[in-house]
């Protein structure tokens, strides 16, 4: 899951095209922002907020910090900090996860106001929740979130066979659900799509048939409710509610691992869906088979079905996608500037969103339209950290570290092939990664002459397409170097 809860909304929405008044505050926060360099979102949030928020960074992994508390909106109102989710699905997440760190984070920085959650955007509240347990029973058991379809997922290479798969499933499912794939698996690195194709079935099932009951669940909200439910002695009624579907769908599988009693309640649910023939549907960083940690029972049945890759998509989707997404918005993108942004930014989708987010941003401040040369102003410094955080150094670091071996190790002349390839890896990911000469590369290696780096990159290339580890293990690579 990712920055599909920064729904784009806000930014198309806000204050300052709608009312004078807060125009004037808006290019007022503008000012600071540029005097200060602060970011756009920082200069445009409630400051009780802003600290809260950095608080809280420190004390939640980056990746959940992204995607569940960064993309919330605050402010203060009567006597409230309200927060504003982009969706449902977010609003519960942040309701049973992160409502008490947060209320004790604004405790710690002696703030008096209480948080209450809300949905929509500070700009456009759609409505006020005041309980969650107001909405429907049906809704809330569903948790899928309606942006994510088919007809907003962009098809390109790397995706075609996982979209194929997706949407056979919700075509099964519907008809009858026999003679489907089951469970269907898909796996790849973060920000790829995975968790939008999930969503896309099971919106593309309620299209269909309204009554179908479609559980989507996070691992780690799975974990936790099972752990709620052994304090509390109510196992049985998790089981029973976890068991209710139609459709199960778990997200993020690998947070499953060395959990032993979840996996055991895992296994069990698996089996029991199973032998109804309803369709599981599941997610991972990576193929069932390299999830260690995980029991081998559970990863032979998660094969089971069909297991499909996602890979980064290539240059011309990743523009694509940027066109789609800006469109969306309601802006338009010439397409020199969306391969600009396609060509700058390679790893995953989520960080085109959030480039992107920084465009349409500045496009709004300035009133002026997207063009080549804003994007390059708009995306300056991303691009300059991006620039500097990639070396020669950081993936000799990165690739040793992932490989358990010392740096030395792996640069020395030594010719075993667990130091060998992943020397070679090294190479290949500077030649790809970086804009540093073959020769400038060996000089790098311990002195060795650019042909060798030349073998090596397309050694590596050749591999990458037969050998399923050595290509899993360079996306993960790639994903530690934040490429
Ligand atoms: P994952 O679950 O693989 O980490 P997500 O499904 O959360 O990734 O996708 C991250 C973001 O990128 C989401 O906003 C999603 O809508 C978007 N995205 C990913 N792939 C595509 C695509 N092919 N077309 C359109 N949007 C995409
Ligand atoms: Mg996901």
């Amino acid at each position: 899951m990712g920055n599909f809860i920064n729904t784009q909304a806000p930014l198309v929405n806000a204050p300052f095209l709608i009312d004078k008044r807060l125009k004037t505050l808006a290019l007022a926060r503008l000012y600071s922002y540029i005097k200060a360099k602060v970011s756009y979102e920082e200069a445009m949030s409630d400051p009780v907020w802003n600290d809260c928020r950095d608080c809280i960074k420190e004390k939640i992994p980056s990746g959940e910090f992204d995607l569940w508390i960064n993309p919330l909106q605050a402010k203060t109102e009567q006597g409230k900090l309200a927060l504003y989710a982009p969706n449902q699905f977010v609003l519960e997440h942040i309701n049973n996860h992160y409502l008490n760190t947060i209320r004790q984070t604004l405790a710690s920085l002696q703030c008096p106001l209480d948080p209450v959650l809300k949905k929509g955007s500070i700009n456009e509240p759609q409505c006020t929740t005041p309980s969650i347990k107001k909405e429907p029973k049906a809704a809330q058991k569903r948790n899928i979130t309606p942006e994510f379809t088919f007809d907003n997922f962009v098809e390109g290479e790397t995706n075609r066979f996982a979209k194929a798969a997706a949407m056979q499933a919700a075509n099964l499912v519907e008809t009858s659900g026999l003679g489907n794939p089951n469970p269907l698996f898909f796996y790849g690195s973060v920000g790829l799509g995975k968790t939008h194709l999930m969503h896309a079935i099971g919106n593309a099932v309620l299209k269909k048939d309204p009554s179908k009951k479609i559980l989507y669940t996070h691992s780690e909200s799975f974990v936790n409710q099972m752990i709620h439910a052994l304090q509390r002695n109510t196992m049985d009624a998790f089981k029973r509610e976890i068991r209710s579907a139609d459709i199960l769908m778990i997200d993020d599988t690998q947070f499953f691992i060395r959990k032993e009693r979840s996996q055991e309640e895992l296994f069990h649910t698996f089996n029991d869906y199973y032998s109804k023939n309803q369709q599981i549907i599941l997610a991972s960083d990576v193929h069932p088979k390299r999830l260690q940690g995980l029991q081998e029972r559970l990863k032979s049945r998660f094969s089971w079905g069909l297991t499909v890759g996602i890979d980064p998509p290539d240059l011309e989707t990743r523009s694509a996608i940027i066109i789609s997404k800006t469109n969306a918005m309601g802006f338009d993108i010439p397409n020199e500037a969306a391969l600009f942004i396609a060509n700058s930014i390679q790893s995953n989708v989520r960080e085109l969103e959030g480039a992107l987010k920084k465009v349409v941003a500045h496009a709004q401040f300035t009133q002026q339209p997207i063009t080549l040369s804003l994007v390059k102003m708009a995306l300056h410094d991303l691009l300059m950290a991006h620039a500097q955080l990639v070396t020669i150094d950081s993936i000799q670091q990165t690739v040793a570290k992932y490989y358990n071996l010392k740096r030395n190790e792996m640069l020395s002349k030594r010719r075993n092939i667990a130091l060998a390839r992943p020397r070679q890896i090294a190479m290949y990911l500077c030649k790809k990664l970086t804009n540093k000469s073959l020769p400038e590369i060996g000089e790098s290696f311990g002195g060795r002459d650019h042909t060798t780096v030349l073998h090596a990159f397309r050694k590596i290339t050749d591999l990458i397409s037969s050998d399923a580890d050595i290509h899993d293990d360079i996306q993960q690579i790639k994903e530690l170097l934040s490429y």
